[in-house]
């Protein structure tokens, strides 16, 4: 029986094009369609392995109780332990931790590292916490989801509004428990307790590998090829700086403030500097400021979405000039706009492929973490090309062998990925 009699065919009538858990489902169904997928696995892999949702008290500073609500989902752990981020949000939600669980495992399968997929999250606004409250929420999330953490088990990671201290409360937490140091049960650790060089600029790394590999695809040249980046953060700006260090021009870059534009280049060093005295992008010199969806529709050779999801859709995708769209934010195309701009002959890096140097590198921290001996920044950087090219170019070859575009093909090659461990595995009864 091919997925034809169990997948549902085509978009759903009452699809909603931004919510994640369709999106994620619709590439999904897309690619176990056209790989005719054993119809039990098809069912296996369209559901998360566990779901965990907690009741976290927290004594908050004026005395009062409060109890925040907390979720851990482990989507696949058939190829590793889960590996994935988590948020403190007040927009978090199951059906969106459970979204971003999936997309992990598509992630950590495509660049082919041993871990499955996993996210996490708190209903929270941490700036609206002290940093003791933050740090005491931290603890008791962590500790109400013991049993599923641990490094052959489950290993979070930073997300929205977390970051290295939060991930240092998780490692003392976990390892308070276990009685023993464990570095390895999280990543995106601060480098003096166990964190990898060259994590920060991982992500960013990746994609300015992916540009330059899709560019010699696409036979267009470095220099003088024109780049417009929205959200100039942690991705987007170390994107932006690598890419103008390859003779790229970075012409456009945002921030949630608006972006900035100047047609003859944009130095990333002299927006680096704005930025550390000004702290946004606003009233920047020497550009013209346009809004974050004129940034998308200027012509240029690469955009780089880098800030949010569900920016590229049905309504502006027919607009988009740029040649190739490197997606360095997590689902910042919807799937309605997949077709347009394959339709316009645009060449999409996904984001399951584009961003993956971030968790490249967290898989090199768990390593270096398990073997307790700690790899330069030189070697990191060397083994993170490997990875990002090889990926790049099997996502290619499987595009070309199958003809579909590089978003099928990505989802292709990792569900087949994920499919073939479960077929030699089989199901414990
Ligand atoms: P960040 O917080 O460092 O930067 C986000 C940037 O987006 C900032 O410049 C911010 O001003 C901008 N922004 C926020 N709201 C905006 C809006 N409404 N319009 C335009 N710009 C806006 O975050 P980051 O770590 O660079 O992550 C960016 C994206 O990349 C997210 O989708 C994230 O999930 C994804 N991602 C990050 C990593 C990583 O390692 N950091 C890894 C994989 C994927």
């Amino acid at each position: 029986m091919s997925a034809e009699s169990v997948a549902p065919r085509g978009p759903s009538p009452v699809l909603n094009e931004e919510n994640p858990f369709e999106a994620m489902m619709e590439r999904f169904d897309a690619a176990a369609e056209r790989l005719d997928l054993d119809p039990g696995i098809y069912r296996i892999l369209r559901h998360p392995e566990k779901q965990v949702i907690t009741s976290i008290p927290v004594s908050m500073d004026n005395g009062d109780v409060e109890v925040f609500t907390g979720y851990r989902v482990l989507y696949n752990t058939s190829r590793g332990p889960a590996k994935g981020g988590i948020r403190f949000d007040m927009g978090v939600s199951l059906d969106e931790v459970t979204a971003l669980a999936a997309w992990m495992t598509w992630k950590c399968a495509v660049v082919d590292i041993p871990f499955g997929g996993a996210k996490g999250g708190v209903v929270c606004d941490p700036f609206r916490l002290s940093r003791g409250e933050l740090e005491r929420l931290t603890r008791r999330y962590t500790a109400s989801i013991l049993e599923v953490l641990g490094p052959e088990s489950d290993v979070p990671a930073p997300d929205v509004n977390t970051n290295e201290q939060v991930m240092a409360w998780i490692m003392d937490t976990y390892s308070m428990h276990k009685r023993h140091t464990v570095t390895a049960v999280v990543t995106g650790k601060p480098i003096a307790m166990g964190g990898s060089k060259g994590r920060r600029e991982a992500t960013g790394r990746g994609v300015k590998i992916v540009v330059k590999e899709a560019l010699r695809e696409l036979g267009m040249p470095l220099h003088g090829t024109k780049v417009a980046i929205q959200g100039f953060g942690n991705v987007g700006s170390v994107a932006a700086a690598l890419l103008e260090e390859e003779g790229l021009t970075i012409v456009a870059i945002s921030d949630k403030t608006g972006a900035v534009y100047n047609p003859n280049g944009i130095y990333v060093s002299e927006a680096l500097d704005w930025i550390a005295r000004n702290r946004f992008l606003e009233g920047m010199p020497h550009c013209e400021h346009l809004t974050n969806e004129e940034l998308l529709e200027l012509d240029v050779d690469v955009l780089v979405p880098a800030a949010l999801e569900n920016v590229i859709t049905r309504r502006n995708a027919a607009r988009i000039k740029a040649k190739i769209v490197a997606e360095g934010a997590n689902g910042p195309t919807t799937a309605p706009a997949d077709a347009i701009l394959e339709e316009n002959g645009i060449f999409v890096i996904p984001d399951i492929l584009a961003n993956a140097g971030g968790v490249t590198v967290s898989y090199f921290e768990w390593v270096q973490n398990r073997e307790g001996y700690y790899w330069t920044e030189e070697l990191v950087i060397t083994r993170l090309r490997e990875v990002m090219i090889r990926s790049f170019n099997e996502v290619l070859a499987f595009s070309r062998l199958h003809e579909v575009n590089m978003r099928t093909a990505a989802y292709m090659l990792s569900i087949d990925r994920v499919a073939a461990v479960h077929k030699l595995r089989g199901i414990y009864a």
